[in-house]
């Protein structure tokens, strides 16, 4: 036997690099060998009998393969719900008078704070368990509701400990700036100072984050602040990412480039002096249609400067409490069409070879290439693009996580 397992009669959108497209191969085959892809290609392309070629032999019936699905930013370890946030605001609150009587986000600072590392676990799983029903084998997770260290390193840990306890890749992200602590208010330097001096070091040591992430806007940081978190960063040989441009334009953008960030996320006030910067830097660009839903937004990310200068669009759920309560990837595949008019190519890339770049893992994960990791999953659809364009009802018929079908999942 060459392979440990071979899969046939399959249709199969690769989104390969080599392709501006799906990548689509109508009669196709799938080779997997100690945790990686051996061969992906028309399955006439085969050389030898079937049997001989592979230990096991699955013969898919027709239906589709795609990659793993990668959702590159999250915010999924989190304690409590804003549900009655969203009943205040349909009832009339603006958001001051929300926060005043213990809403917005602070109120899941409170929660996360208050929660025990095993309650804060149990939460995060579910929402872990319902994202890698859809089809997610890699993710991204940031913390950021704990704001001062030691329940900052709460949820890292607990991050840590869900990426050894599910078969999922996951990627942690520190985000060190999102928004002031009460002990901290109208002190947002010296706050900067103490996640510098405190934070960081712990976090390195500890080895918790591959990444650092902040929060540029008017409500949050400024760049300067967001400058020196990154001067920082940069000594202890983190990624860098960061949430730019959402609600108005304050230059984080630029700023990322400059650091020669990973990502830049959310995006929607950019401008094109800053896409150059990301062309010229190699940031993707990061796009949350789940927010820009829930907050109503009416300005659309610059898709059009984006594929003028070949950015690469990435898109990802956001999962949070306060403006992206979803699980869902397929349905953010879905929102970006519907919304923003990306075609279905360009979504599917958007969570697989694109999102693989946001996390700088497109070397090993994102597409269905030869000595990538064997991650994919088998849709009951025939189609790449009825993956995109039913709404949020894709569910896998199997999902193969570093060459082992994932349990419970039956073909
Ligand atoms: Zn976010």
């Amino acid at each position: 036997m060459i392979w440990d397992s071979l899969y046939i009669n399959a249709k199969i959108a690769t989104c390969d690099e080599s392709t501006q497209g799906f990548g689509f191969i109508e009669q196709g085959a799938m080779g997997v060998k100690n945790k990686k892809i051996s061969f992906v290609g028309k399955q006439c392309e085969l050389d030898g009998k079937l049997t001989e070629l592979a230990h096991d032999i699955i013969d898919v019936n027709g239906r589709l393969i795609t990659a793993g699905l990668i959702d590159c930013h999250t915010h999924l370890v989190y304690a409590g719900d804003r549900s009655y946030d969203f009943h205040q605001r349909l009832h009339g609150a603006s958001y001051a008078e929300i926060a005043r009587s213990g809403g917005g986000i602070l109120s899941t600072v409170n929660a996360t704070t208050l929660a025990d590392e095993s309650s804060l676990y149990q939460q995060s799983a579910r929402r872990l368990e319902s994202l890698m029903a859809q089809g997610v084998t890699t993710v991204e997770i940031k913390s950021g509701y704990g704001l001062i260290p030691e329940v900052e390193l709460k949820q890292l840990r607990v991050i840590s400990k869900l990426a050894k306890n599910y078969p999922i890749s996951i990627y942690p992200t520190f985000l060190a700036a999102h928004a002031l602590p009460i002990t901290y208010q109208g002190k947002a330097d010296e706050y900067i100072d103490m996640i510098c001096q405190v934070a960081l070091p712990q976090v390195a040591k500890a080895q918790l984050a591959r990444a650092i992430d902040a929060f540029c806007e008017s409500i949050a940081f400024t760049p300067a602040q967001i400058t020196r978190l990154f001067e920082c960063a940069k000594n202890y040989g983190f990624d860098i990412k960061l949430h730019a441009e959402q609600l108005s334009h304050t230059g984080g953008t630029n700023l990322a480039a400059r650091f020669n960030a990973i990502s830049a996320d959310h995006l929607e006030f950019a401008r094109e002096q800053d896409i150059q910067a990301m062309k010229a830097a190699k940031t993707t660009a990061v796009l949350l249609p789940a927010a820009f839903y829930f907050l109503r937004e009416q300005q659309a990310p610059p898709i059009d400067l984006f594929r003028q200068y070949d950015v690469p669009m990435a898109l990802a759920t956001d999962c949070n409490p306060g403006t992206a309560p979803t699980t869902s990837l397929p349905l953010m595949m879905n929102m970006a069409c519907v919304f923003w008019r990306l075609t279905p190519e360009e979504a599917l890339r958007g969570v697989t070879i694109h999102a693989a770049k946001a996390l700088g893992i497109s070397e090993e994960y994102g597409s269905l290439r030869v000595n990538k990791f064997a991650d994919f999953i088998i849709w009951p659809l025939e189609k790449p693009e009825e993956l995109v364009y039913l709404i949020n009802t894709p569910r896998p018929d199997m999902i193969i996580k570093h060459g082992s079908p994932l349990p419970n999942m039956t073909i």
